[in-house]
């Protein structure tokens, strides 16, 4: 979370909300690394999940994320949290909740929908006051 927590700065450098986040490999080594890069790529879908998620795909040569777990500061969406069912991940683990959109557990939980055919396993909390402190600060400045 820490790694991400670093991502999730250097979005803010760009003016783009502190979402970071780190896919883990079978053995917990990081294989790929995004932040929030709306503001700096005008693309609609570039959260720093889906952009983790594809470079974690790039790395391992295959789209099927089997083993890998998603470490993210921020609740995923619903179309990170879509992602993540679609990249088959074993587990996601994020910090702060996102109570206006969230996909994993607060206004939805998507990643956790019996319907599916792939669930992966939700860790929330993980250093969530350093998670939400470093989004609230960002809203505030001016
Ligand atoms: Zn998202």
């Amino acid at each position: 979370m820490r790694r991400a927590l670093t991502e999730a700065d250097l979005a803010a450098l760009a003016g783009d909300v502190p979402v970071g986040a780190v896919v883990l490999g079978p053995d917990g080594t990081p294989l790929a690394t995004g932040h929030n890069e709306r503001e700096a790529t005008g693309d609609p879908t570039a959260h720093a999940e889906v952009l983790a998620l594809r470079r974690a795909a790039t790395t391992l040569g295959r789209w099927r994320l089997t083993g890998c777990t998603l470490v993210v500061t921020l609740e995923p969406c619903t179309m990170c949290a879509g992602a993540l069912v679609q990249s088959r991940v074993d587990r996601v683990v994020y910090g702060a909740r996102d109570e206006k959109a969230g996909a994993a557990g607060s206004l939805w939980d998507l990643v956790r929908d019996r319907r599916l055919n792939h669930r992966p396993e939700v860790i929330q909390g993980v250093l969530e006051d350093e998670c939400a402190s470093l989004l609230t600060s960002f809203f505030r400045t001016p």
